[in-house]
Protein backbone atom coordinates (compact mmCIF):
# COMPACT_ATOMS: atom_id res chain seq x y z
CA UNK A 1 0.00 0.00 0.00
CA UNK A 2 2.83 2.18 0.92
CA UNK A 3 4.91 1.61 -1.92
CA UNK A 4 1.78 2.41 -4.76
CA UNK A 5 1.04 5.30 -3.26
CA UNK A 6 5.13 6.33 -3.07
CA UNK A 7 4.40 5.20 -7.20
CA UNK A 8 1.82 7.57 -7.51
CA UNK A 9 3.34 10.42 -5.48
CA UNK A 10 6.94 9.90 -7.82
CA UNK A 11 4.74 9.67 -10.81
CA UNK A 12 2.75 12.82 -9.69
CA UNK A 13 6.61 14.59 -9.01
CA UNK A 14 7.44 13.55 -12.60
CA UNK A 15 4.25 15.13 -14.41
CA UNK A 16 5.03 18.43 -12.06
CA UNK A 17 8.73 17.75 -13.56
CA UNK A 18 7.47 17.66 -17.01
CA UNK A 19 5.02 20.95 -16.76
CA UNK A 20 7.99 22.92 -15.73
CA UNK A 21 10.30 21.79 -18.30
CA UNK A 22 8.04 20.91 -21.01
CA UNK A 23 7.39 25.20 -20.80
CA UNK A 24 11.30 25.60 -21.43
CA UNK A 25 11.06 23.16 -23.89
CA UNK A 26 8.42 24.50 -25.58
CA UNK A 27 9.75 28.12 -25.23
CA UNK A 28 11.12 29.81 -28.81
CA UNK A 29 9.38 26.84 -30.61
CA UNK A 30 6.53 27.60 -33.21
CA UNK A 31 3.85 26.78 -30.34
CA UNK A 32 5.40 29.06 -27.60
CA UNK A 33 2.38 31.31 -27.86
CA UNK A 34 0.22 28.34 -27.02
CA UNK A 35 1.09 26.96 -23.75
CA UNK A 36 0.38 22.90 -23.81
CA UNK A 37 -2.29 21.69 -21.48
CA UNK A 38 -1.25 19.05 -18.39
CA UNK A 39 -3.18 16.51 -20.06
CA UNK A 40 -1.33 16.84 -23.47
CA UNK A 41 1.80 16.61 -21.36
CA UNK A 42 0.71 13.39 -19.57
CA UNK A 43 -1.06 11.94 -22.79
CA UNK A 44 1.41 12.98 -26.01
CA UNK A 45 4.92 12.20 -24.58
CA UNK A 46 7.03 9.31 -22.63
CA UNK A 47 6.66 9.89 -19.11
CA UNK A 48 10.40 8.68 -18.65
CA UNK A 49 12.34 10.56 -21.45
CA UNK A 50 9.58 13.63 -22.29
CA UNK A 51 9.51 12.25 -25.96
CA UNK A 52 6.74 12.61 -28.47
CA UNK A 53 5.63 9.58 -30.44
CA UNK A 54 5.84 11.26 -33.39
CA UNK A 55 8.33 8.85 -34.54
CA UNK A 56 8.04 6.70 -31.30
CA UNK A 57 5.13 3.88 -30.36
CA UNK A 58 3.04 4.67 -27.55
CA UNK A 59 2.88 2.31 -25.11
CA UNK A 60 0.60 2.16 -21.53
CA UNK A 61 1.59 0.68 -18.82
CA UNK A 62 -0.84 -1.61 -17.57
CA UNK A 63 0.40 -1.12 -13.73
CA UNK A 64 0.72 2.52 -13.36
CA UNK A 65 -1.37 3.26 -16.86
CA UNK A 66 0.79 6.13 -17.73
CA UNK A 67 2.43 6.35 -20.99
CA UNK A 68 5.88 5.49 -22.55
CA UNK A 69 7.63 5.15 -25.50
CA UNK A 70 8.66 1.49 -27.01
CA UNK A 71 12.75 2.38 -24.79
CA UNK A 72 10.88 2.97 -21.44
CA UNK A 73 8.31 0.52 -21.72
CA UNK A 74 9.78 -2.67 -22.47
CA UNK A 75 9.41 -5.13 -19.52
CA UNK A 76 6.04 -7.77 -19.90
CA UNK A 77 4.21 -9.20 -16.81
CA UNK A 78 1.22 -11.10 -15.63
CA UNK A 79 -0.32 -9.56 -13.76
CA UNK A 80 -3.33 -10.21 -10.93
CA UNK A 81 -3.12 -13.73 -11.98
CA UNK A 82 -3.62 -13.16 -15.70
CA UNK A 83 -2.69 -16.01 -17.87
CA UNK A 84 -1.40 -13.18 -21.07
CA UNK A 85 1.96 -10.80 -19.81
CA UNK A 86 1.13 -7.13 -19.88
CA UNK A 87 3.41 -4.71 -20.84
CA UNK A 88 4.87 -3.17 -17.94
CA UNK A 89 6.94 0.86 -18.03
CA UNK A 90 10.85 0.10 -16.12
CA UNK A 91 9.70 2.40 -13.14
CA UNK A 92 6.90 -0.21 -12.22
CA UNK A 93 9.09 -3.17 -13.42
CA UNK A 94 11.63 -1.96 -11.05
CA UNK A 95 9.57 -1.24 -8.42
CA UNK A 96 7.35 -5.08 -8.77
CA UNK A 97 10.97 -6.80 -8.58
CA UNK A 98 11.65 -4.96 -5.51
CA UNK A 99 8.32 -5.66 -4.21
CA UNK A 100 9.19 -9.23 -5.17
CA UNK A 101 12.16 -9.26 -3.62
CA UNK A 102 10.81 -7.84 -0.43
CA UNK A 103 7.98 -10.57 -0.49
CA UNK A 104 10.98 -13.20 -1.17
CA UNK A 105 12.76 -11.86 1.76
CA UNK A 106 9.65 -11.93 3.76
CA UNK A 107 8.90 -15.44 3.33
CA UNK A 108 12.52 -16.11 3.40
CA UNK A 109 12.35 -14.56 6.79
CA UNK A 110 9.06 -15.94 7.87
CA UNK A 111 10.47 -19.85 6.69
CA UNK A 112 13.70 -19.34 8.88
CA UNK A 113 11.28 -18.09 11.94
CA UNK A 114 9.16 -21.18 11.16
CA UNK A 115 12.08 -23.31 11.11
CA UNK A 116 14.15 -21.33 14.11
CA UNK A 117 10.32 -22.08 16.19
CA UNK A 118 10.85 -25.90 15.26
CA UNK A 119 14.35 -26.33 16.35
CA UNK A 120 13.47 -24.55 19.32
CA UNK A 121 10.84 -26.79 19.70
CA UNK A 122 13.09 -29.55 18.87
CA UNK A 123 15.31 -28.24 21.89
CA UNK A 124 12.90 -27.79 23.77
CA UNK A 125 11.60 -31.46 23.32
CA UNK A 126 14.88 -32.67 23.35
CA UNK A 127 15.78 -30.88 26.36
CA UNK A 128 13.04 -32.25 28.51
CA UNK A 129 13.76 -35.33 27.04
CA UNK A 130 17.62 -35.07 28.30
CA UNK A 131 15.94 -34.00 31.76
CA UNK A 132 13.53 -36.85 31.54
CA UNK A 133 16.56 -39.82 30.65
CA UNK A 134 18.42 -37.73 33.66
CA UNK A 135 15.71 -38.69 35.58
CA UNK A 136 14.93 -41.93 34.77
CA UNK A 137 18.53 -42.43 35.01
CA UNK A 138 18.66 -41.67 38.59
CA UNK A 139 15.71 -43.32 39.09
CA UNK A 140 17.47 -46.59 37.51
CA UNK A 141 20.68 -45.79 39.71
CA UNK A 142 18.77 -45.04 43.07
CA UNK A 143 16.83 -48.95 42.07
CA UNK A 144 20.21 -50.49 41.34
CA UNK A 145 21.57 -48.68 44.90
CA UNK A 146 18.46 -50.07 46.40
CA UNK A 147 18.69 -53.66 45.04
CA UNK A 148 22.64 -53.66 46.17
CA UNK A 149 21.49 -52.83 49.74
CA UNK A 150 19.00 -55.31 49.61
CA UNK A 151 21.13 -58.29 48.24
CA UNK A 152 23.96 -57.15 50.77
CA UNK A 153 21.29 -57.44 53.73
CA UNK A 154 20.26 -60.73 52.08
CA UNK A 155 24.09 -62.05 52.14
CA UNK A 156 24.63 -60.87 55.48
CA UNK A 157 21.48 -62.78 56.42
CA UNK A 158 22.22 -65.82 54.46
CA UNK A 159 26.06 -65.69 56.19
CA UNK A 160 24.16 -65.28 59.35
CA UNK A 161 21.96 -68.03 59.28
CA UNK A 162 24.73 -70.17 58.24
CA UNK A 163 27.03 -69.20 60.94
CA UNK A 164 24.05 -70.20 63.21
CA UNK A 165 23.94 -73.60 61.06
CA UNK A 166 27.67 -74.14 60.88
CA UNK A 167 27.22 -73.91 65.29
CA UNK A 168 24.09 -75.88 65.41
CA UNK A 169 25.77 -78.18 63.14
CA UNK A 170 28.82 -78.45 65.22
CA UNK A 171 27.02 -78.54 68.52
CA UNK A 172 25.11 -81.75 67.02
CA UNK A 173 27.77 -83.16 65.81
CA UNK A 174 29.53 -83.14 69.53
CA UNK A 175 25.91 -84.29 70.95
CA UNK A 176 26.53 -87.24 68.37
CA UNK A 177 29.97 -87.56 69.54
CA UNK A 178 29.01 -87.71 73.34
CA UNK A 179 26.13 -89.98 72.78
CA UNK A 180 27.90 -92.29 70.47
CA UNK A 181 30.71 -92.35 73.23
CA UNK A 182 28.14 -92.92 75.76
CA UNK A 183 26.72 -95.59 73.34
CA UNK A 184 30.21 -97.39 73.47
CA UNK A 185 30.83 -96.87 76.92
CA UNK A 186 27.23 -98.83 77.41
CA UNK A 187 28.29 -101.37 75.08
CA UNK A 188 31.65 -102.15 76.85
CA UNK A 189 29.70 -102.07 80.36
CA UNK A 190 27.45 -104.68 79.19
CA UNK A 191 30.35 -106.52 77.16
CA UNK A 192 31.87 -106.54 80.79
CA UNK A 193 29.16 -107.46 82.34
CA UNK A 194 28.05 -110.21 80.23
CA UNK A 195 31.11 -111.24 81.00
CA UNK A 196 30.85 -111.46 84.76
CA UNK A 197 27.76 -113.06 84.91
CA UNK A 198 28.84 -115.50 82.46
CA UNK A 199 32.18 -115.96 85.16
CA UNK A 200 29.20 -115.78 88.39
CA UNK A 201 27.08 -118.16 86.37
CA UNK A 202 30.13 -120.32 86.09
CA UNK A 203 31.19 -119.91 89.61
CA UNK A 204 27.69 -120.75 90.69
CA UNK A 205 27.95 -123.82 88.68
CA UNK A 206 31.37 -124.46 90.40
CA UNK A 207 30.00 -123.68 93.82
CA UNK A 208 26.44 -125.67 93.14
CA UNK A 209 28.90 -128.68 91.86
CA UNK A 210 31.44 -128.37 95.12
CA UNK A 211 28.10 -128.40 97.21
CA UNK A 212 26.48 -131.43 95.43
CA UNK A 213 30.45 -133.55 96.33
CA UNK A 214 29.79 -131.94 99.51
CA UNK A 215 26.72 -133.54 99.91
CA UNK A 216 27.83 -136.66 98.42
CA UNK A 217 30.46 -136.91 100.47
CA UNK A 218 28.07 -136.20 103.78
CA UNK A 219 25.93 -138.98 102.79
CA UNK A 220 28.98 -140.93 102.37
CA UNK A 221 29.99 -140.04 105.47
CA UNK A 222 26.85 -140.24 107.00
CA UNK A 223 26.34 -143.88 105.40
CA UNK A 224 29.90 -144.59 106.74
CA UNK A 225 29.08 -143.25 110.18
CA UNK A 226 25.57 -145.29 109.60
CA UNK A 227 27.67 -148.73 109.12
CA UNK A 228 30.15 -147.86 111.80
CA UNK A 229 27.52 -147.22 114.52
CA UNK A 230 26.21 -150.46 113.53
CA UNK A 231 29.01 -152.66 113.67
CA UNK A 232 29.72 -150.14 117.05
CA UNK A 233 26.74 -151.31 118.31
CA UNK A 234 27.38 -154.70 117.18
CA UNK A 235 31.21 -155.22 118.80
CA UNK A 236 33.28 -152.23 118.65
CA UNK A 237 33.46 -149.76 121.57
CA UNK A 238 33.87 -146.16 120.80
CA UNK A 239 37.25 -145.80 121.49
CA UNK A 240 38.38 -148.74 119.04
CA UNK A 241 36.24 -147.07 116.39
CA UNK A 242 37.98 -143.80 116.84
CA UNK A 243 41.28 -145.54 116.48
CA UNK A 244 40.14 -147.10 113.19
CA UNK A 245 39.32 -143.31 111.42
CA UNK A 246 40.97 -141.30 109.92
CA UNK A 247 42.02 -137.53 111.23
CA UNK A 248 39.24 -135.62 109.19
CA UNK A 249 36.96 -138.92 110.33
CA UNK A 250 37.35 -138.76 113.60
CA UNK A 251 36.75 -135.12 113.48
CA UNK A 252 33.20 -135.28 112.14
CA UNK A 253 32.62 -138.03 114.28
CA UNK A 254 34.10 -135.60 117.01
CA UNK A 255 31.58 -133.11 116.24
CA UNK A 256 28.59 -135.98 115.67
CA UNK A 257 29.05 -136.98 119.44
CA UNK A 258 29.29 -133.47 120.84
CA UNK A 259 25.80 -132.69 119.20
CA UNK A 260 24.34 -136.08 120.14
CA UNK A 261 25.36 -135.51 123.64
CA UNK A 262 24.14 -131.74 123.58
CA UNK A 263 20.67 -133.14 122.33
CA UNK A 264 20.90 -135.73 125.70
CA UNK A 265 21.13 -132.12 127.75
CA UNK A 266 18.12 -130.68 126.50
ZN1 LIG B 1 -6.16 11.93 -20.80
ZN1 LIG C 1 10.84 7.22 -23.38
ZN1 LIG D 1 4.23 2.03 -14.98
Amino acid sequence: MKKSSLLKSSTLRDTDDTQSSSSKLYSGSTYSNTAASADDVIHNRCQTCRKNFILRRKITCQLCLAVFCSDHCTRKRTLNGAKELSSICDNCDLEETKKQITEEIDEEILKVTEELKEVRETNERLFREHVNKVSMVNDLDMEIKKQEWNMKKQEQDLQAILETEQIRGLKLRNAADNLRNTLDELNISEKTMSEQTNAAEFDLENTKLILSEVITQKEDLQAQIEKIDISLNESLSVEQVRKMLCKKCLEIVNVNIAKKKDECNY
